[in-house]
C-alpha cells in the first residue's frame, strides 16, 4: 500500500521551504514533466491575471469572461511559478536573491 502524505508547508516556511512544497505538489498534482517553457508560459498568463485583478481593483474595467481570482491568490499563483521554474534549474531563490541585491545595491538609480 503506497503511504499518501499530505501536502504541508511549514509554519514560518524559508524560501527553500516553499521550494520544496512546490516541488512536491508538482509530482502530487502531476506537474513534473512540464518543461520550464511551459512554466514560462503560464507563468505569463499569472502574470496576466495579476494585472487584471490590479485593474479591477483600480475600478478599470475588466471583460465580464475573464477568469482570475484577487491580488492576494494571483500574487500566490506567480510565487509557486517562480519556484517551479527556479526548481528546474536548481536555483536556490534566496542565495539568487541576495546576490542579485548585492549587485542591485551598487547600481545608481534615477528615480526622477
Ligand atoms: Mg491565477
Amino acid at each position: 500500500m503506497t503511504k499518501v502524505t499530505m501536502l504541508n508547508l511549514k509554519k514560518n516556511p524559508t524560501l527553500s521551504d516553499f521550494q520544496k512544497y512546490v516541488e512536491e505538489l508538482e509530482v502530487k498534482r502531476g506537474f513534473r514533466d512540464q518543461s520550464a517553457r511551459d512554466k514560462c508560459l503560464l507563468l505569463g498568463e499569472e502574470i496576466g491575471e495579476l494585472f487584471k485583478a490590479i485593474r479591477k481593483a483600480e475600478g478599470l474595467k475588466i471583460d465580464k469572461d475573464s477568469t482570475f481570482g484577487n491580488i492576494s491568490h494571483e500574487l500566490a499563483d506567480i510565487l509557486i511559478y517562480l519556484c517551479s521554474i527556479a526548481n528546474r534549474f536548481n536555483i536556490d531563490l534566496e542565495k539568487s536573491f541576495r546576490e542579485k541585491e548585492e549587485v542591485n545595491k551598487k547600481r545608481t538609480w534615477d528615480t526622477s
